[in-house]
């Protein structure tokens, strides 16, 4: 289909892509992070203000959503963990983008074996999109346990003993790109094409931005991918975990060891890659997390970290065969545990307390 291009510099054919448009023709192109930012968090069109985005009618599906055991093995594991740094008696539970709360509604019923560690926690979901909070409202109404919410990682959750628990929340962290040209490497940046379209080009100038020793060599034509906001996440975590105990586990789609260089940046809308500029506000922006990354962020913070594992052998190790044979749903563990479906892309990383008895599933 044609696009229908506004008047020159008037913009893309959607009104956020308008807004975005109209911002760049004021101020010049903007970095691949701000544009997802306003593509996510537009107060007014953002993809993550106004949209449920999981389940089946929705643009993707999530492990929590697939089944009860994903969640209930994550609630188990982090009362595993409470109960192994001497069971104390005021903590959190926290759960970065909890969705529609299926993950945390799984995990507070499974943990209910260790009724000490319920009545230990202050449990807080930290959530922007109010749709997604409405729906978290619902789904943990019957929970027994009363929930708090946080729009971020603030100071109110770093005063405790940390238990931590995010699915497919940091690849939804806007990241920044740089590729590698004989000029050094220079930013990608989001800028307006002849029509007054929204447009790639390349910053001029180089960037002086740290590569990561661990990616090797990179060619002409590399993409390098930072996250500073995910990294700032991990940080305040791993901050809080090293001072006050705790555990975290993050468990998303994304790289491990030997990174390399690649270009992850994607638009998902009705279970479909979509083009990345067209549409901002109406698909899910993401990209790969960078495990090393976030491992090497919460060591610097004085954390202990483990894996990424796959997700299949994590979630094996933790039992899920038995609980899918107990429970009839062996397809469900199958899509999230076999390499060629979930269990390989998908990974889980755990930051401890130094010290800390080593965690269930590394
Ligand atoms: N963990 C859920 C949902 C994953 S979708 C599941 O596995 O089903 C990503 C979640 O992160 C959504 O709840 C979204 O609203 C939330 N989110 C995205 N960006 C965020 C941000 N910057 N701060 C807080 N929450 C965010």
């Amino acid at each position: 289909m044609d696009r229908l291009w506004q008047a020159p510099g008037g913009g893309g054919v959607n009104a956020l892509g308008q807004r975005i448009a109209a911002l760049i023709a004021a101020q010049g192109p903007i970095t691949v992070a701000q544009f997802m930012t306003m593509a996510l968090h537009d107060p007014q069109y953002g993809y993550y203000a106004v949209n449920d985005p999981l389940g089946d009618g929705g643009d993707f599906l999530t492990a929590p959503e697939i089944t009860q055991i994903f969640g209930e093995l994550l609630g188990l594991w982090a009362a595993q963990c409470w109960h192994d740094q001497g069971k104390p008696p005021s903590a959190r539970l926290v759960e970065l983008g909890p969705g529609r709360g299926t993950l945390m509604c799984d995990a507070l019923r499974a943990a209910k074996l260790m009724p000490a560690f319920s009545a230990a926690i202050e449990v807080v979901l930290v959530e922007t999109n109010p749709v997604l909070q409405k729906a978290q409202e619902a789904t943990l109404a019957e929970c027994g346990l009363k929930i708090r919410w946080s729009p971020t990682f603030d100071a109110t959750l770093t005063d405790r003993p940390l238990f931590l628990l995010a699915n497919e929340f940091f690849d939804a962290l806007p990241i920044r790109q740089f590729v590698k040209t004989d000029r050094g490497w220079c930013e990608r940046m989001v800028g307006l094409d002849t029509n007054g379209g929204l447009a790639f080009a390349l910053a001029p100038a180089a960037s002086s931005i740290a590569i990561p020793m661990d990616r090797g060599p990179a060619e002409l034509g590399a993409v390098y991918e930072a996250a500073p906001a995910a990294t700032a996440v991990m940080e305040d975590v791993a901050r809080t975990i090293a001072q006050k105990g705790g555990a975290a586990l993050v468990v998303d789609y994304g790289y491990g060891a030997n990174a390399g260089f690649g270009e992850t940046f994607q638009a998902i809308g009705e279970h479909q890659f979509k083009p990345l500029l067209d549409e901002p506000g109406t698909v899910d922006l993401s990209a790969h997390v960078d495990f090393g990354a976030l491992a090497r962020a919460a060591r610097e913070n004085g954390a202990v970290s483990y894996g990424p594992a796959n997700q299949g052998d994590f979630l094996i190790d933790l039992g899920s065969v038995g609980r899918g044979e107990r429970l009839g749903q062996m397809m469900q563990v199958d899509r999230l545990t076999n390499p060629v479906q979930m269990g390989a892309l998908f990974k889980a990383l755990a930051i401890l307390p130094n010290g800390a008895p080593k965690p269930a599933g590394f």
